[in-house]
Formats: C-alpha cells, sequence, structure tokens
C-alpha cells in the first residue's frame, strides 16, 4: 500500500497558512482541505437558518440536516458550492463565534479525522496537528506577527479598493486569536513535534522553501 503523507498546517488567521498549504498540496500531487472553510460553510448555514448556537437543540437539528464536503478542492454546503459566500465579515464573525461550540467541533474533526485517514493530504486549520491529525507525519505551525498579519489583510482589502484603517484590523485579528487560543476545546496551539516557521519577514517563495525542506525531512 502506499505510503501516507498528513501534513497539518496550524496556526493563527493571517499567517499564510491556506496560501502555502494550496501551493504545497499541488506540488505534491496531493489533496488540500481547508478546514477554516469547514467551518465557515457551518457559520453560513447558521446565519441563513437564523440558528442561534448558543440554543443546544437548535443547533442539533442544524447540524443533523447539515452536510459540508469538497468538491474538486472547493467546499460544498448540502450539495452545493458555498465559497463564493463563506468569506464575508459577517460570516468571517460567526465562524470564530460557533467554532468554539463543541457540538459544532465534534461534527466537523470526525469529517476532517475521516479525509486524513483515506488519503494523502495538506489540512490547515487551528486544531490539526493537535488533535484532528495527532499523528501526521509533517506538523508545521505558521505565525506571523499580528501587526505583519494585519499589514497583509489591509493591502488584500485596498487591492479590491476597500481601503481599511490598519490599527483597527490589528485590533482585530488580536481579538480572533485570543479567542482561537483560548477556547475550551482543542484552542489553537503549537504541537510539542510542530516545526514552527515565522512567516513575517519571509516572501511566499521562501516560506515554500523552508516548508519543502521541513517536509523531506519528516517525512525521509
Ligand atoms: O482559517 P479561517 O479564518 O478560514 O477559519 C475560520 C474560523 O474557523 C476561525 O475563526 C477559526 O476560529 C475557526 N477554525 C477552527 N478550527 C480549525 C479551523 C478554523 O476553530 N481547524
Amino acid at each position: 500500500m502506499e505510503k501516507l503523507i498528513r501534513v497539518a498546517i496550524d496556526g493563527p488567521a493571517g499567517a499564510g497558512k491556506s496560501t502555502m498549504a494550496k501551493l504545497l498540496a499541488k506540488e505534491m500531487g496531493i489533496e488540500y482541505i481547508d478546514t477554516g472553510a469547514m467551518y465557515r460553510a457551518i457559520a453560513l448555514k447558521l446565519i441563513r437558518t437564523g440558528t442561534d448556537y448558543s440554543d443546544p437543540e437548535a443547533l442539533d437539528a442544524v447540524l443533523k440536516t447539515t452536510d459540508v464536503d469538497f468538491s474538486d478542492g472547493k467546499v460544498m454546503l448540502d450539495g452545493e458550492p458555498a465559497e463564493a459566500y463563506i468569506r464575508t465579515p459577517e460570516v468571517s464573525e460567526m465562524a470564530s463565534a460557533s467554532s468554539a461550540v463543541l457540538a459544532v467541533r465534534e461534527k466537523l474533526v470526525a469529517l476532517q479525522r475521516a479525509m486524513g485517514q483515506r488519503k494523502s493530504v495538506v489540512m490547515d486549520g487551528r486544531d490539526i496537528g493537535t488533535n484532528v491529525l495527532k499523528d501526521a507525519e509533517c506538523k508545521i505551525y505558521l505565525d506571523a506577527s499580528p501587526r505583519v498579519r494585519a499589514e497583509r489583510r489591509a493591502k488584500e482589502l485596498a487591492a479590491k479598493g476597500l481601503p481599511c484603517d490598519v490599527d483597527a484590523v490589528e485590533e482585530d485579528i488580536r481579538q480572533r486569536d485570543y479567542r482561537d487560543m483560548h477556547r475550551e476545546h482543542n484552542p489553537l496551539a503549537k504541537a510539542d513535534d510542530a516545526a514552527v516557521i515565522d512567516s513575517s519577514y519571509l516572501t511566499i517563495p521562501q516560506v515554500v522553501e523552508v516548508m519543502r525542506a521541513v517536509i523531506e525531512e519528516k517525512t525521509r
């Protein structure tokens, strides 16, 4: 049987995880699984159905009838492409809050584990190396300073014609980091056996190069 290679990439929002994960998965010819998109898809469903995630019965009813999957690398909600709707500030806020709820995490972690058992994957998120794929062959914790992440985000928004105040973006990033790192269930943390890469002062090709070296070393 062909050897499975699971690359787990964790880190805070805006560190560049999905950019790097996509590039590496393509290069390695394996699938990329964006677990953040799965939390966003659930958040979208909660918004669309007007569900209060702090009401356990209502949440349970929605989770039981919600299907989250990937098709051609794109997240699907109840069989429909969801990517176009899940990157709005409203969905980001709902995903950050509802991903702290145990029932939401249990549902998605079970799906993610099943995906990582069958095939080689690059999976990114907050709890991949510490919880979802604890036995991943290669774990990377990708970090960058809050200021640098805010500047990157402000640049992206400006490119879309949406100039913003970088101090406000940084404050928002700090609040999300706090929520991710201090939640009760599977908080964002570096796995003991993860390689730490700080992307603050590296270009995309430089980060990919370092990651490639880490993957080669760990999967040799
Ligand atoms: O990575 P992204 O910003 O798309 O993730 C959306 C939200 O889902 C984040 O606010 C994060 O708190 C949550 N998340 C999580 N666990 C993961 C991936 C994302 O709690 N493995």
